[in-house]
């Protein structure tokens, strides 16, 4: 994967440990700073692809990754099985 969007984000210059905040108003803070990163789909998409749980990456906190990494899986599922079943004649 492609890892130079990393050079371009918002987050370069500020400390990593606003990124792994240890509460919601942390977790504000940081988003806040990803909230206009143009770098912020492709981070998102990083930590998805990764399963990095921590941490908030593209603007989003660990239990909101979950929760799209959780959609996809429901999506892509759902599609397998629409793709699997027969075709009616
Ligand atoms: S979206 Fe947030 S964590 Fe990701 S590169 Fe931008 S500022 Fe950094």
């Amino acid at each position: 994967m492609e890892l130079e969007w990393m050079a371009e984000g918002k987050c370069r210059d500020v400390p990593p440990s606003v990124f792994f905040p240890n509460d919601g108003v942390g977790v504000e803070a940081a988003r806040r700073i990803c909230a206009d990163c143009p770098v912020k789909a492709p981070c998102l998409e990083y930590a998805l692809i990764n399963r990095v749980d921590h941490g908030v990456w593209g603007g989003c906190s660990e239990r909101e990754r979950r929760r799209i990494a959780r959609r996809r899986r429901l999506a892509g599922a759902e599609t397998e099985a629409a793709e699997s079943k027969p075709a009616s004649a």
